[in-house]
């Protein structure tokens, strides 16, 4: 680990550039933990008064970030994947294994501070698991043989850059490829369109496509841009949220990996309808080895002119991106929790209305798209809203990617036109046989096999992108189960219903597993579930019991052949503990037992 002597240097070097402010506190603390494996205090201190910031804001920042640490972690820092897709490939007893090797406790540093093995949220590479990150850096189809060289090359204290490459090599995995993957791709294309064409008819392009927004939620992308458009601003700001953290979910890692001039272009678009001069990318930390890829892809855009000042030769427009790295909170994949993060602090979600496209970032409209979207505005700029509708339904228009993973032969990338069937999907990755499918991350559907003739669209099973498929042999209660503390685990504590709620509903769902629980337990699992949904105070609450409640309702027996006794049974005896009192009393007639009182 590098001295601690040199933190006052290493924070003036880190705040001396031009323009630095409290918005890179984030991006600040990030950098400090990268160099001492922790936030010391004194570098705590030290950010707190060259930003003028109070030092409890500083904390606070830290505190609220997975991957940063208050007190110092091991050398090397290997976080396991935790996502359902990599139990199912057996990470459990590979993190055991190592931890074994390592003579190390899961999450405590080893004693002499060569390493700490503990667990991250899913890492986005559920196509190629188990997968773990070393310092931030993926590593890829973690197996025994691989484990027990990582053992040696931890004890021998090698510097990761001397490990063999192919332990971080990171594949596309692309399966299917339709319109919108196999378009011909040509640098700045569509900027040279939006000239031809002017703003306003790119953005009635867009309406006339019926491109819905490919996070989740799926507003109309063409409307967000108009609102923030007419709504009055000193500045307006162009946000991608590269902060998938949907368990399963791992599409635009590969957009960002291959297609990143498309997604900068998409922006750039949009910052032409609405008038931005500034636009961000907000990386999740899980993907921070594309971090410099697509430093180099914004590098090259400027030298090609577009990007930075008179883009394409015209005068006046003006528009470059920053990349803001998140520090693994999914709570930041809500988009006003993003924009707290983007401005430094921590990822609380907003009281909304009012919305981010009117209030955003630093309280200015701001359009929050999702990577996928901005790769769809560039596509459609270039060969039309008719290409664009050709696919997809009514309510639905166009190709949506889909992540895949889980008991299929093929996991990867997979394009469909919108309202293909789940069947489809399944038959096309090599899962016709499967039991059920997660559709949309943990708080998305579970599909048993009856449902497999939903089709893949806004109006029937509505899909993110993830599509986790499950075996006929899994058991669905350890996949119900492990949403359940995935979403105790991200809770962000702002708001006691989630906090409280989502704690006790990991620990009786804990209990149902482990073969204690009573039908009491199932009525305080709904109920608690149902408050939930009605008093959180921002989306991840109200959707967090979903697996729960959604399987409660459609597998009942997941739980039912599970309790202990479905019947209620008084725990204790207390006419047997009175046996003492009546021993002293010298009283054993009837009137001295329960249920005789006269
Ligand atoms: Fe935070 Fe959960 Fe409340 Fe959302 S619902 S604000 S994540 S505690």
């Amino acid at each position: 680990m590098v001295s601690l002597g040199d933190v006052p240097g290493f924070i003036a070097e880190l705040t001396a550039a031009p323009g630095d402010n409290p918005e890179l506190l984030l991006q600040h603390l990030l950098q400090v933990q990268q160099r001492y494996n922790h936030v010391p205090p004194a570098a705590a201190g030290l950010l707190a008064e060259r930003l003028a910031l109070p030092l409890a804001q500083v904390r606070a920042v830290v505190d609220f970030y997975a991957f940063l640490h208050a007190a110092p972690r091991g050398d090397f820092d290997i976080l396991f994947s935790d996502s359902i897709t990599d139990h199912m490939l057996g990470s459990r007893d590979l993190l055991a294994q190592l931890c074994r090797r390592l003579d190390v406790a899961p999450g405590i540093p080893r004693g002499d501070g060569r390493a700490t093995v503990d667990v991250a949220s899913c890492t986005g590479l559920c196509d190629q698991g188990p997968a773990m990150l070393v310092n931030g850096l993926a590593i890829t189809r973690v197996d025994a043989p691989r484990i027990e060289s990582i053992a040696a090359l931890v004890e021998a204290g090698a510097p990761l850059d001397t490990w063999p490459a192919a332990f971080f090599a990171l594949e596309d995995n692309i399966h299917r490829r339709d319109r919108l993957l196999q378009a011909p791709r040509e640098e700045g294309a569509a900027l040279r369109a939006l000239h031809q064409q002017g703003a306003d008819s790119v953005l009635e392009n867009l309406q006339a496509s019926g491109l819905r927004g490919r996070g989740g939620a799926g507003f109309p992308t063409a409307a967000k841009w108009r609102l923030c458009r007419d709504a009055p601003a000193q500045a307006r700001y162009v946000v991608c949220n590269a902060d998938e953290g949907e368990p399963g979910t791992f599409k635009d890692r590969v957009l960002l990996n291959s297609y990143a001039d498309e997604v900068f272009e998409g922006m750039t678009l949009c910052a032409a309808v609405i008038g931005a001069k500034e636009g961000y990318l907000y990386l999740r930390a899980e993907y921070r080895c594309l971090l410099e890829p697509l430093q180099a892809v914004l590098a090259q855009r400027r030298k090609d002119g577009l990007l930075g000042r008179d883009i394409l030769g015209r005068p006046g427009f003006d528009f470059d991106i920053r990349i803001h790295l998140g520090a693994g909170a999914y709570i930041c994949g809500e988009e006003s929790a993003l924009i707290e993060s983007l401005e430094g602090k921590r990822g609380v979600p907003r009281k909304r209305p009012p919305f981010p496209v009117t209030h955003g970032f630093r309280g200015q409209p701001t359009v929050v798209n999702n990577v996928e979207t901005f790769f769809a505005a560039t596509a459609i700029t270039r060969f039309g809203a008719d290409w664009f509708r050709a696919a997809g339904t009514e309510q639905s228009a166009g190709t949506k990617l889909f992540s895949v993973s889980g008991d299929c032969e093929r996991p990867g990338i997979y394009e469909y036109p919108l309202g293909t069937s789940v069947r489809q999907l399944l038959e096309d990755c090599g899962a016709a046989e499967a039991g059920a499918v997660q559709l949309s991350g943990a708080a998305g559907r579970l599909l048993p096999a009856s449902a497999f003739d939903a089709r893949l669209a806004f109006e029937d099973a509505p899909a993110g992108g993830s599509f986790i498929v499950f075996g006929a042999q899994r058991d669905l209660l350890d996949a119900v189960r492990n949403f359940t503390h995935f979403f105790a685990h991200e809770s962000c504590g702002f708001c006691t219903p989630c906090r409280v709620g989502g704690t006790l509903m990991k620990q009786l769902i804990d209990k149902v597993y482990a073969g204690r629980a009573s039908e009491y337990d199932l009525q305080e699992l709904r109920s608690i579930g149902s408050l939930m949904k009605r008093a959180s105070h921002c989306g991840l609450g109200a959707t967090a019991p979903n697996p729960v409640l959604d399987s409660l309702d459609r597998l009942p027996d997941l739980y039912r052949r599970r309790l202990r006794d479905t019947a209620y049974e008084p725990a204790f005896d207390l006419d047997a503990e009175l046996e003492q009192s009546r021993r002293i009393t010298g009283r054993d007639d009837p009137g001295a037992h329960i249920g005789n009182e006269v």
